[in-house]
């Protein structure tokens, strides 16, 4: 969808103020494929900076991505350490009930 507006970003701030991480990662699909408006483009970067959790997670799913679409192994799975803590953060800001790997 092109959706070309000559506005500049700051004045379009006021249209999405803040994402929370279940926003952020909603559009995480979207947003790897290059499919968001620019302003929702904006907003999940903002956050991705703010939080590291986010950050870690959209890494791991580029990851997943990556090595699906080369079609081999990932080469360095993301530990069950840095797995755990993303499920716990999901789990406090999102409310979701996600099971730690053992
Ligand atoms: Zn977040």
């Amino acid at each position: 969808m092109e959706n070309n507006n000559n506005f500049d970003s700051s004045a379009n701030t006021d249209m999405i103020e803040f994402l929370d991480c279940g926003d952020v990662v909603a559009r995480f699909g979207d947003y790897v494929d290059n499919d968001l408006l620019r302003v929702e483009r904006l907003a999940v970067e903002s956050h991705l900076n703010d939080c590291p959790e986010c950050a870690a997670f959209l890494a791991s799913y580029n990851h997943v991505i990556d090595s699906a679409a080369e079609l081999r192994e990932p080469e360095e799975p993301i530990s069950v350490d840095v797995q755990n803590r993303l499920r716990k953060a999901l789990n406090q800001r999102l409310g979701l009930n996600l099971t730690y790997i053992a």
